[in-house]
């Protein structure tokens, strides 16, 4: 079973959140169980100068206003095949592979994202005759044309002959807010048939939408858990898109993202001041006081010490735990903050940081090694998202024994188990988990924390449980393999 992964980042090449964890790990994870896996990936600056030997495949001429494209064979770090287009009108661009230097989304996304799914299309077709993609799996809306430009192959075949171009299609959906919408206009240059511009295709309120070509056309749609499955057929979550997810739930599976022991294990982290497991855990104190330290905060162990490792969005509800913050100091709690993101919740966590010195510390930046030590370091990794496709974070804090605070929503409903007085009886509490998206909601979770905290062996043996969770990627590729094995001829 030959399947092409077609992404946009891969750990640790590239990564601006948790998409490059899944395509750094899912791959090798179906590998083992025996798929012959490559990926597909634009070759901006981070990916080439990451993969020196890169052998040649195919010169294909201009197109989608790159003027030359070469495409390259490499192998990535964790072993796996990579297809890697050189298009650098396109692609050689400093930074983040989505928006320029001030945020702002490059205007010719279309261009550099319909590159990505043509080619995708052609492995299909046989672009690499040593090499042909059974199957195309695409990941978010970057991948998203892939399915439409094997559809209108299939088209042009005719009928009868459709077999001849026949690949099957898969699209993840990591996080459906984003869209890839962009105006009609460019319809004229994606060279698709002018008809897929249409409500039942890939038109949506007037704009071209990547996501909802990636949703139409493709044969089977999977996201990343169980919970957000059912949530994006919702009007709620659905983004507008929850009618056609609806109508296509029969081909979508909400599949639960993993953990990737070989880099995030406390045991064996090579980041972490102390490494620990579930036999050493009082280890675990030497990486709250290291890091205690890095964050420049008061040394104490009275009181728990919170911690958010998190693109600071909208999405990932900071502005409860800029409520929250006034009565973890009244409990003589703590809160180191790590991420990057809207200027106006870094402010507002900075203030903090500077009235609270002691108590409250605030990185702003993506620093890999800090996000585990912060993961480990922490007491309570709080995750109180608006919405939560899968989130990585409460997976990866689960493994070192720091419990997560999370709300009840996508994949944090479907990875930690709150510390109700049954669950704890039954030796299954692994976190807190509150219901409803408000302040109260949340705050009165702090506090159960808080509380928790003092109960030292209660806390102790619900570390242990959240330690003994296994959520590895070869659970997730297992519950792939049916999906494939229906799209393949
Ligand atoms: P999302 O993909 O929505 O951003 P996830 O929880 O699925 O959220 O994945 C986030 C990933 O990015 C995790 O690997 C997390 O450790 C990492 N991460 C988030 N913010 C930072 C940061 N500021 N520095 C380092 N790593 C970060």
């Amino acid at each position: 079973m030959q399947v092409l992964h077609i992404c946009t980042e891969i750990y640790p090449l590239l990564k601006t959140g948790g998409l490059a964890d899944v395509t750094a790990a899912l791959p090798p994870a179906l590998a083992t169980l025996g798929v012959d896996v490559r990926m597909l990936i634009p070759g901006f600056p981070a990916i080439c100068s990451g993969l020196n030997q890169r052998q040649l495949v195919a010169v294909l001429p201009g197109r989608f206003g790159a003027d030359a494209i070469r495409l390259t064979l490499s192998v990535l770090p964790n072993g796996i095949l990579a297809y890697v287009i050189e298009a650098p009108a396109l692609y050689d661009r400093p930074g983040n592979p989505y928006v320029d230097a001030s945020g702002v989304s490059y205007p010719d996304n279309y261009r550099r994202f319909a590159l990505l799914g043509w080619v995708g299309a052609q492995l299909a077709a046989g672009l690499d005759p040593s090499w042909r993609a059974e199957i195309c799996h695409a990941h978010d809306w970057h991948a998203g044309l892939c399915a439409a430009y094997l559809k209108a192959a299939r088209l042009k075949a005719g009928p009868g002959r459709e077999n001849m171009t026949r690949a099957g299609s898969v699209l993840t959906i990591h996080n459906l807010a984003f869209q890839g919408l962009f105006p009609p206009e460019v319809m004229a240059e994606l060279d698709l048939p002018a008809d897929f511009y249409d409500m039942h295709g890939m038109e949506f309120y007037g704009q071209v939408s990547f996501l909802k070509a990636g949703l139409f056309y493709s044969d089977k749609l999977t996201t990343v858990s169980p919970s957000y499955a059912r949530e994006i057929q919702e009007p709620l979550q659905g983004c507008g898109l929850q009618g056609l997810l609806a109508a296509r739930a029969t081909d979508l599976t909400g599949i639960l993202n993993g953990v990737d022991a070989t880099i995030w294990h406390p045991a064996t982290d090579p980041a972490i001041p102390c490494r620990y497991d579930q036999a050493s855990l009082h280890d675990k104190q030497r990486c709250r006081a290291g890091l205690q330290g890095e964050a420049g905060i008061a040394q104490q162990s009275r009181a728990p010490l919170f911690g958010v490792v998190s693109r600071l969005s909208d999405q990932k509800g900071l502005h409860l735990v800029l409520h929250g913050i006034s009565e973890l100091l009244a409990q003589g709690a703590q809160l180191i903050v790590l991420g990057e993101g809207e200027p106006e919740l870094i402010a507002a966590f900075r203030q903090f940081a500077l009235a609270h010195p002691t108590s409250v510390a605030i990185t702003v930046g993506y620093d890999e090694g800090k996000a585990h030590r912060m993961i480990a370091g922490c007491d309570v990794l709080l995750v109180p998202s608006r919405f939560e496709p899968c989130g990585l974070t409460q997976l990866y804090a689960l493994a070192y024994g720091t419990l997560p605070l999370v709300r009840r929503v996508g994949g944090l409903a479907d990875s930690v188990v709150d510390c109700t007085p049954e669950n704890l009886i039954s030796d299954l509490a692994t976190g807190f988990v509150f219901d409803e998206f408000n302040e109260a909601a949340f705050i009165s979770t702090l506090q159960r924390a808080c509380r928790m905290f003092n109960q030292k062996n209660v806390w102790l043996a619900m570390q242990q449980c959240a330690m003994r969770q296994s959520f590895n990627w070869t659970a997730s590729a297992v519950q792939l393999l049916p999906i494939y094995r229906q799209l393949i001829f």
